[in-house]
């Protein structure tokens, strides 16, 4: 029988629709496969074994040196299809540019914006991977407001900066009575910052304890 229920992924904690055995959502498992298919592989040139994926045929040192090998052949075979100084079309505005690098694609006006391009591509992927997402998620379960009258370190997503009806009507005090003398109303301030220097001292022997 397939009963298939919400569960929590054991790996990035999203909630997804599983058989009661899965332990992972299906992006995490299917990662997490990939990552078990490294093993040990035979190089096909020199016969060592190396770690590498299912594709994985050469060893890296043997690899480099196939590559260097190519390399040197397909420039004795007539060189790059290109010439430097030649005319090619942009490929991604259609303009046609001058070309004066091997690999060039785009002409000078969109070089840069292929590259931010490129880079926001990058960048977005790397904040969809479920670890990026995951330390997010706890850097966020740490965030700490601190509260303004008496300093205790607290969490609350809504736009306060006091942690409690108490502190926020003394806060509330001392802020009309900074009012009051300014209006040339003459009361006892330093009172109230007293009375407050000696709630956070009490704060922070108790959070000490
Ligand atoms: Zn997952
Ligand atoms: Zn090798
Ligand atoms: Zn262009
Ligand atoms: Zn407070």
């Amino acid at each position: 029988m397939n009963r298939r229920t919400l569960r929590t992924c054991s790996r990035c904690g999203k909630v997804f629709q599983g058989d009661i055995d899965s332990i992972m959502c299906p992006e995490c498992a299917k990662e997490s496969r990939q990552k078990s298919t490294i093993r040990d592989r035979i190089c096909i040139d020199c016969g060592r074994s190396f770690p590498g994926g299912p594709r994985a045929r050469r060893c890296p040192e043997c690899r480099a040196s196939r590559k260097k090998e190519m390399d040197r052949l397909r420039r004795q075979s007539g060189g790059p299809k290109r010439k430097l100084g030649s005319v090619d079309i942009c490929q991604r505005c259609g303009k046609e540019y001058t070309v004066e690098s091997g690999r060039q694609k785009y002409c000078p006006g969109c070089q840069r914006d292929a590259a931010l391009e490129w880079q926001r591509g990058r960048k977005a992927a790397y904040n969809k991977r479920p670890e990026v997402e995951q330390k997010r998620k706890e850097r966020r379960k740490k965030r700490m407001k601190a509260c303004v009258y008496c300093l205790r370190p607290f969490w609350s997503s809504a736009a306060t900066n006091l942690c409690s009806d108490y502190c926020r009507t003394e806060a509330e005090r001392i802020s009309q009575c900074r009012a009051d003398e300014k209006r040339g109303q003459g009361r006892n301030l330093q009172k109230l910052l007293d009375r407050r220097e000696e709630y956070r001292e009490r704060i922070k022997s108790e959070m000490l304890q």
